[in-house]
């Protein structure tokens, strides 16, 4: 069944669409907890929650009664021309929680429509179209976000006007390899901001956008405190600070519930999308009043916020909070990254991450050179042995791992003891 509808996907979808395990392409029917089931009735436990998509776990009895609630009043969607109690809820809780004072709410289906919105925003307040992104970046898969989108394999389509100025990314093995600290790094962005500020740009910039963890980027944490020394330079220049959380918002970094939160700053604008729906599309903006309610024209998005996303949304961040799944990124994330840090494999160059947000880098041993064949294999082995993971990074060298925030320690074992065979196995071809 699989097979067909594989060549059907090929025949009809585009090309650049792509597809894990290519001509081996699973299809997933079903899942419960952790654990999703494929087409030819295998099941697997789910390290990757379909990019960090799936926040809570699959089949969540919470979840599906507060969406059948909604489905059950025939009103699926009116219009954010009518008000939507669902919306006016989940918006109360994200503006509560965002850090922001004075914190307004736009809902969008997307984390590409978030950042959309995010940069209509802070280009009009500021009446520039200038922004500035970071080397390696990943925002979106429309014009615009593609050219904030700092990788030529995700953004070489766009064509957009926008006027982009990057900055250097932290890339954590090259820096530690380097002899470099976090401060070091930190210090060393600052310096490189005030210098594209001061050369390339006249300081005339709308804003600065940056995921606190770059996500497709393969898991790179910018060092922390330096979205608060960008700040300071920023707010020299009026610029703003645009925090792409839709990778690390509602616990998943463990240590705080947004990632922004490392850096000692609160941003003018937060995106986010992705593990929020659990499935469902949403996404939003969350920001300060004055930059929100600064686009002159009428706009509103037809599906942003429809009351069975706004439902499944509320619910979702219920259960995140009522079960403190942040802690419980925290904790089995921990297990995760000592675990993988005590392995003895030349190929792994670098583990790295926060909460259940973890990266192992594969390199050619002894090397820094990235190992992307390395990679694909050990990738193909954990869905041998029944585990499913990602795959990312700048060289296509990295393993990501990013379950849902629900992941238990013996999952967490079991998904472990998987992904370290792999990678023994594939390490002891080197030798
Ligand atoms: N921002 C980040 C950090 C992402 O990782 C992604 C998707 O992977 C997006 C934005 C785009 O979100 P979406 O695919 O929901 O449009």
């Amino acid at each position: 069944m699989t097979d067909d509808l594989l060549s059907r996907h090929r025949a009809v979808l585009p090309d650049w669409m792509p597809l894990y395990y290519g001509d081996a392409a699973l299809e997933i029917v079903s899942g419960s907890g952790r654990r999703v089931t494929d087409a030819a009735g295998r099941t697997y436990l789910d390290f990757f929650g379909g990019v960090l998509t799936n926040m809570i776990g699959y089949d969540v009895a919470e979840i599906t009664e507060a969406v059948q609630r909604q489905l059950s009043t025939g009103v699926v969607h009116t219009s954010t021309l009518y008000l939507i109690r669902q919306q006016v809820d989940l918006a109360e809780k994200i503006a509560r929680l965002s850090g922001i004072p004075d914190a307004r709410v736009f809902f969008t289906n997307s984390g590409t429509e978030a950042n959309e919105t995010a940069l209509l925003m802070a280009t009009n307040v500021r009446r520039s179209n200038q922004v500035l992104a970071i080397k390696n970046s990943y925002h979106g898969r429309t014009f615009a976000t593609m050219a904030i989108t700092g990788h030529r394999s995700w953004s070489s389509s766009s064509l957009s006007p926008l006027n982009v100025s990057w900055l250097s990314s932290a890339d954590r093995l090259r820096g530690r390899m380097a002899g470099l600290t976090d401060g070091d790094l930190a210090e060393a962005a600052v310096d490189d901001l005030r210098e594209v500020l001061a050369t390339v740009t006249a300081g005339d910039v709308a804003a600065l956008i940056a995921e606190p963890v770059q996500g497709v980027g393969g898991f790179v944490a910018a060092p922390d405190g330096v979205l608060g020394a960008y700040h300071k330079v920023l707010a020299e220049h009026g610029i703003l600070l645009i925090a792409d959380e839709v990778q690390t918002g509602w616990g998943r970094t463990g240590e705080h519930f947004w990632g922004y939160q490392a850096h000692g700053v609160t941003p003018d604008l937060i995106t986010f999308a992705k593990g929020i729906g659990n499935g469902f599309a949403l996404g939003g903006v969350v920001g300060r009043a004055a930059v929100m309610n600064a686009v002159p024209a009428i706009s509103f998005s037809t599906f942003g916020g429809n009351p069975l996303s706004a439902a499944a949304g509320n619910a979702v961040l219920d259960y995140v909070l009522d079960h403190d799944l942040q802690a419980n990124a925290a904790r089995v994330g921990a297990i995760l990254l000592d675990g993988l840090r005590a392995l003895a494999a030349a190929i792994v160059g670098e583990v790295r991450g926060k909460g259940l947000m973890v990266g192992v880098e594969f390199v050619r041993p002894g090397t820094r050179e990235p190992d992307p064949a390395a990679t694909v294999r050990v990738f193909d082995e954990c869905r041998a042995g029944g585990l499913l993971v990602g795959k990312g990074g700048l060289y296509g060298n990295v393993v990501r791992i990013g379950p849902p925030l629900t992941l238990t320690e013996d999952e967490a074992r079991e998904g472990l003891a998987v992904l370290s065979g792999a990678i023994g196995r594939v390490d002891s071809e080197y030798h």
